[in-house]
């Protein structure tokens, strides 16, 4: 189950990084806390990566073990308003399937990529709806004692695209409390979402979404045009024309390139508008 040396590109959506020392790609709790285990054994440090659409993965490759838990629990089920999603459903699927439930409370998710896991570690959120305002009990494995927990939402303290509760936890599973509501109108929320994504995304080359938070009163990507940075390129690295605050790949280029475009908009950023920006993405192995 544990393999050696394997390549992290295919993990990923920039396609970069290099390879994880050791690899598990567990599909249920047992699998999970046996890997941990082998981890802890050999005191080693643990990286977890849900559909890895919010990191950048070293081009050094990572120590120890990663975790790819694109596969863990990969169920849903629905008990009147309360959903339970493991942690390695795909969140959109979940979205969809909430939707075509008539539940309300995810659709503005739509089209959000990755996993849930990834997405309740990251509070993801659009539109105004994060993870925080529906998450119920939080599932996990505690990577230090690698006992199973539930966390209730304020355990988990869910902040601006972080949650600081689950620092040294998996998530293997969420609940999330949603509220009937009318069909087509969650369905037609859904679509515009969706469609919106497509107009204002550059969803057509690989990328992480939005590389920096919002700063505070401000938005990452005016900041990043009124530096007049939007459409720069540094070989196959760009600064979307389409929207200011994704880098997208054009063509071949490597985690280090991506990260030296990153380094440059922070510097250029500060010295045009005076606002530090602060990356979104997750740097793994760095
Ligand atoms: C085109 C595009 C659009 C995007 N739009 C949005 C958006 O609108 N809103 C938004 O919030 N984000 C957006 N993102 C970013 C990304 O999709 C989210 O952050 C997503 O929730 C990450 O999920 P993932 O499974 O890919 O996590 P990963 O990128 O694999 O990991 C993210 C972090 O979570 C940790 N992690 C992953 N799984 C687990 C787990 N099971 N247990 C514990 N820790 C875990 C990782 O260690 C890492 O620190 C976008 C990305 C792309 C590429």
């Amino acid at each position: 189950m544990i393999k050696e040396n394997i390549s992290l590109k295919p993990y990923c959506t920039y396609k970069t990084g290099g390879e994880a020392e050791y690899f598990a790609s567990p599909t249920t709790n047992e699998e999970l806390v046996s890997a941990l285990k082998f981890a802890s054994e050999k005191k080693m440090p643990v990286t977890a990566l849900g559909s890895g659409s919010n990191v950048l993965i070293s081009d050094d490759g990572v120590k120890g073990l990663v975790l790819v838990l694109s596969e863990l629990n990969d169920k849903i089920e629905i008990n009147d308003e309360k959903v339970y999603a493991g942690a390695g459903v795909i969140l959109d699927k979940l979205v969809r399937t909430t939707v075509e439930n008539s539940l309300g409370g995810m659709e503005c998710m739509s089209g959000i990529p990755g996993t849930v896991g990834g997405a309740v570690r990251m509070n993801a959120g659009a539109f105004g709806t994060e993870i925080k305002d529906i998450a119920g009990m939080v599932y996990a494995v505690d990577l230090k004692s690698l006992a199973e927990k539930k966390l209730k939402n304020e355990e988990c303290e869910f902040g601006y695209r972080k949650a600081d509760g689950l620092e040294s936890m998996i998530v293997t599973g969420t609940e999330f409390m949603l509220k009937k509501n009318d069909f087509e109108l969650l369905k037609s929320k859904r679509d515009d979402i969706i469609k919106n994504r497509n107009i204002k995304q550059p969803l057509n080359f690989p990328s992480c979404g939005s590389v920096f938070k919002r700063p505070e009163g401000n938005y990452a990507g005016a900041l990043i045009e009124e530096a007049g940075l939007k459409g720069f390129s540094v070989g196959n690295v760009q600064i979307s024309d389409k929207h200011a605050n994704f880098i997208v790949k054009t063509g071949q280029a490597t985690s280090a390139d991506i990260h030296k475009l990153i380094s440059l908009i922070k510097e250029k950023v500060q010295e045009k508008t005076g606002y530090i920006l602060e990356e979104e993405v997750r740097y793994i192995g760095f």
